[in-house]
């Protein structure tokens, strides 16, 4: 591991301005991803400021939803009573993710900040436009079975692989961020990017910003939710394909729906024309159905991840078919 200067920040603004005025920084949390990348030397900060003793780890309700202070570990998070009633299907996906031991150092804001596990971009002998921009793309023409089936870029075809996040975006949070130049809100859904010409960007974040908290409106989805996650074992791996899924019934009737995918696009993949196809129909199989497919047209498969067009408008009917019974 390359050699680096550690301090720890006691308050907000004196992290910020640590990270902002030395590019070479980072912040560091939980750190189960961004140590390993050190490890590796994929990631080589000169810098690590620990946010740990900041006060952004409360889980609170606010006027209209809830707040996770970023600091909240996953594990409270995914156990906490005013989570577990008011937004379950984040509980649901918190526990899909990583093992008891990970949840339980990695916090909500480093979990939107991790990596992709493209094995390319861990593989300092391979190409990778991620983590050295302009050197090509091992995965376009290599072994791409985890790889992007929507919004990928001739420069990377990675996915995102967070399975919080995936359940986030689904429930239209917020992201509320600090800087030096001042604060800002940022709707889930434009945090991540997709790949473009950028790949090495994963999200929005500017330099030096720092993630302070997420807001969750609150919603009619507390009881018919699901997280379907595939994945190739029982726990401790990232998703091959999984869906949040929610439902506001009135009886048999679907009055409102939340749909979105993980391991298969640069960010958690919303699917709001699914959605939409599922407003005022019937909660069946053939509704489940033609929502499925609504949501894989623009799907494209490289040479080893086809089987993700199948896999992933099956996620899908399961998800909701789950959703609506329970
Ligand atoms: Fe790198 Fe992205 Fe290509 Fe993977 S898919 S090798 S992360 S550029």
């Amino acid at each position: 591991m390359n050699q680096f200067q550690y301090v720890r920040a006691t308050k907000p603004q004196g992290a910020i301005d640590a990270v902002a005025k030395d590019p070479t920084a980072k912040f560091i949390a939980g750190g189960t991803n961004l140590v390993d990348l050190m490890k590796r030397g994929i990631m080589t900060p000169q810098k690590l400021v620990d946010i740990n003793r900041l006060p952004l780890a409360k889980i609170e309700r606010q006027d209209k939803g809830l707040r996770l202070g970023a600091l909240a570990l996953n594990s409270a998070v995914a156990n906490d009573a005013l989570v577990r009633q008011h937004q379950p299907l984040l509980a649901l996906a918190l526990n899909a993710g990583a093992s008891p031991q990970l949840r339980n150092m990695a916090t909500v804001g480093g979990n939107m900040l991790q990596r992709t596990r493209c094995s390319y971009f861990y593989d300092l002998t391979m190409p990778c436009n991620k983590r050295e921009p302009g050197s090509g793309c091992g995965a376009l023409e290599g072994i791409n079975r985890m790889h992007a089936i929507f919004g990928a870029s001739d420069k990377c075809i990675a996915v995102h692989p967070s399975d919080m996040s995936v359940a986030l975006v689904a429930l239209d949070a917020t992201v509320l961020v600090s800087g030096p130049k001042g604060d800002r809100r940022i709707a889930f859904a434009d945090f991540h990017r997709l790949p473009g010409d950028t790949p090495e960007k994963d999200t929005n974040l500017e330099a030096g910003e720092l993630i302070t908290a997420v807001d969750i409106p609150d919603g009619p989805f507390t009881k018919h939710v699901h997280y379907q996650k595939v994945r190739e074992r029982a726990s401790y791996a990232f998703a091959l394909v999984s869906t949040a899924a929610a439902l506001d019934l009135d009886g048999n009737t679907i009055k409102a729906a939340r749909l979105a995918m993980g391991g298969v696009a640069h960010k958690p993949w919303r699917l709001t024309a699914a959605e939409q196809s599922l407003v005022g129909q019937p909660a069946t199989e053939a509704s489940f159905r033609r929502a499925a497919e609504v949501a894989m047209q623009g799907a494209k498969a490289f040479k080893h991840n086809a089987y993700k067009l199948k896999l992933g408008p099956n996620t899908i009917v399961q998800a909701l078919r789950t959703a609506a019974a329970a």
